[in-house]
């Protein structure tokens, strides 16, 4: 044994772990799906590193996960053979949380005062392996990278520190030990150290998981059962597979806590045989926009795992799509960049995308448009990215988006909806966008539609900005900005007023040189004296302020 020592976790680290130990999260059964689930991944990294680098001194032969349970020193291992973790691993990846968006979790967490709150956002934000604080008082963990010699054992109360340690002769993979709780009925902790309840979890949660998970069958080690069927979820006719594993099956791929919005399927048989399993979560993860946002889909060829987060199959506005694609005809080892060229994989890609966005327009037009109104709310403003970037599914986003507008202040509306409300004689579509519904209200530039009872949708997102300007209309409407150039609302002014104020006008223009192009009459106000309007091709006030806020 060598240089044992004593680190801090990451404060981070260190605050999600004091909400573990102190949980309040009444599930407690999924510390073990994390566990199970983490296992399941180091044995799919293995297979693929060792198909990748042929030098890998690693065993594959027999790879699969082992549950033992101790009731005598009150303790439950759960172990794999897969690809380890070297002594730097367990501190970037066990010593600190490096899940973005963890700071914003815990300051929503800080602000949040009831409980059921509070569980419903550690649901959201998905805790992995340190859910077993849930059930554990200390954590062991033993861990041997493929390849290496050199074991690590680390060990933690969960308060603040842990020790690391190098020791010899540990078997590859990883082993964690967690030494439980007392047993307490109250907090529905239960007893962890059955093997039942074991078997009973397991099944629940952790049935598809592809790798054997195995146990030990009463008291003769010889007696061992394998515990999950093992199927891949995608590969079984739907009709046999319950809403329930559909459900867990999410929650392994898509580290999230909570039961998706809705599961899509879809199977291409033929010259180029696919499966695909996507989801729609109930919610929008917290790095949803930022930059090291990643994408969610993940590539199987033939049941075995390749990437992770594959971006040559889903398009960036549709990031927050989850699930797997199982591919019969690619080569085990595609690479990103081959994958971006595949003719295949676009053909897969716009199949994907078409049945997203005709699975979201289901939503919206079926019985119960609760789901949809979520999915909106969640991931609307990511959705608007698709109509600057995906031209050919143009018209099948626009049919997915809804907007605020002047009919209805509690209610959002679709773009088929407001062409149905346009009066006789409307021609265009139109919209001021603006930082925020009240600056929109009270902005000048409505006055006059509004009292014509013509609708302006009311658009805050700053993708708004952009996408009106791309988007040329919505059935054969053209969408029109009340505050640029020239509204033709039917009572223009007349020729006798042009004629009255014409020197005050040319006067205004004079002494406004400086600041504004022309002077004119307008029909647009009602009782507003004056307001400023963009040209037709202008950057609207607010786009201005984006491109000065990035330095443009
Ligand atoms: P996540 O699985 O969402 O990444 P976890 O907290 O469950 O988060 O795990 C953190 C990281 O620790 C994993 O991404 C993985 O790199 C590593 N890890 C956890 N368990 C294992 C394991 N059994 N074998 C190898 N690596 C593991
Ligand atoms: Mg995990």
């Amino acid at each position: 044994t060598t240089s044992a020592e004593t680190l801090e976790f990451q404060s981070e680290a260190r605050q999600l772990l004091q909400l573990m130990i102190h949980s309040i999260y009444s599930n407690k059964d999924t510390f073990l799906r994390e566990l199970v689930s983490n296992a399941s991944d180091a044995l799919d990294k293995l297979r693929l590193e060792a198909f990748r680098d042929k030098d890998l001194q690693a065993d594959t032969d027999d790879l699969h996960i082992e549950i033992d349970t101790d009731p005598e020193n009150r303790t439950l291992t759960v172990r794999d053979n897969g690809i380890g973790m070297s002594r730097d691993d367990v501190v970037a990846l066990i010593g600190t949380i490096a899940k973005s968006g963890t700071a914003e979790f815990l300051k929503k967490l800080k602000e949040t005062k009831d409980s059921a709150a509070s569980q419903d956002l550690i649901g959201q934000f998905g805790i992995g392996f340190y859910a077993s604080f849930m059930v554990a008082d200390k954590v062991t963990l033993l861990t041997r990278r493929a390849g290496s010699d050199e074991g690590v054992r680390w060990e933690s109360e969960g308060e603040g520190t842990y020790t690391i340690e190098t020791v010899p002769d540990l078997p590859q993979g990883t082993s964690v030990i967690l030494h439980l709780k007392p047993e307490d009925t109250e907090d529905q902790l239960f007893d962890y150290t059955s093997a039942t309840k074991i078997k009973q979890i397991v099944k629940k949660y952790s049935d598809f998981i592809t790798w054997p998970i195995r146990m030990t069958e009463g008291d003769s080690a010889d007696n061992v059962v394998t515990v999950n069927s093992m199927k891949a979820l995608w590969a079984r006719p739907s009709s046999d597979v319950s809403e329930d594993e559909y459900n867990e099956f999410y929650k392994h791929v898509a580290h999230d806590w909570n039961d998706p919005l809705e599961t899509i399927r879809l199977q291409a048989e033929g010259t180029f045989e696919y499966q695909a399993l996507l989801f729609l979560p109930g919610h929008a993860p917290l790095d949803l926009f930022m930059r090291e946002r990643k994408r969610g889909v993940q590539l199987y060829v033939k049941r075995v795992f390749i990437m992770d987060d594959c971006e040559a199959l889903m398009p960036e506005y549709l990031r927050f799509v989850k699930g797997v694609v199982d591919a019969q005809d690619l080569s085990l080892n595609v690479s990103r960049e081959i994958l971006q060229q595949d003719r295949q994989i676009q053909l897969i890609r716009r199949r994907l995308v078409k049945k997203v966005l005709s699975t979201v327009k289901g939503l919206m037009t079926g019985e119960n448009t609760d789901k949809y109104e979520t999915f909106w709310k969640e991931f609307g403003r990511a959705v608007k990215e698709g109509l600057l970037d995906d031209f050919e599914n143009r018209t099948a986003i626009l049919d997915i988006c809804s907007f605020a507008s002047t009919n209805d202040p509690e209610k959002l509306t679709t773009l088929r909806e407001y062409v149905e409300r346009m009066k006789d004689g409307q021609e265009h579509i139109y919209y001021l966008t603006g930082e925020s519904r009240q600056s929109i209200e009270n902005s000048p530039h409505l006055e006059a539609f509004k009292a014509k009872g013509y609708e302006v949708l009311v658009l805050t997102d700053p993708i708004d900005e952009m996408w009106v300007d791309a988007v040329p209309g919505f059935e054969e409407k053209q969408f029109q900005s009340v505050a640029k150039g020239e509204v033709e609302l039917d009572s223009d002014t007349t020729d006798e007023q042009k004629e009255e104020f014409s020197g005050l006008l040319t006067w205004l223009t004079t002494a406004l040189a400086e600041q504004v192009k022309e002077v004119r009459l307008s029909s647009r106000l009602t009782t507003s004296p004056a307001c400023i309007v963009g040209d037709t091709n202008d950057v609207t006030p607010t786009l201005e302020k984006m491109y000065r806020a990035m330095g443009q």
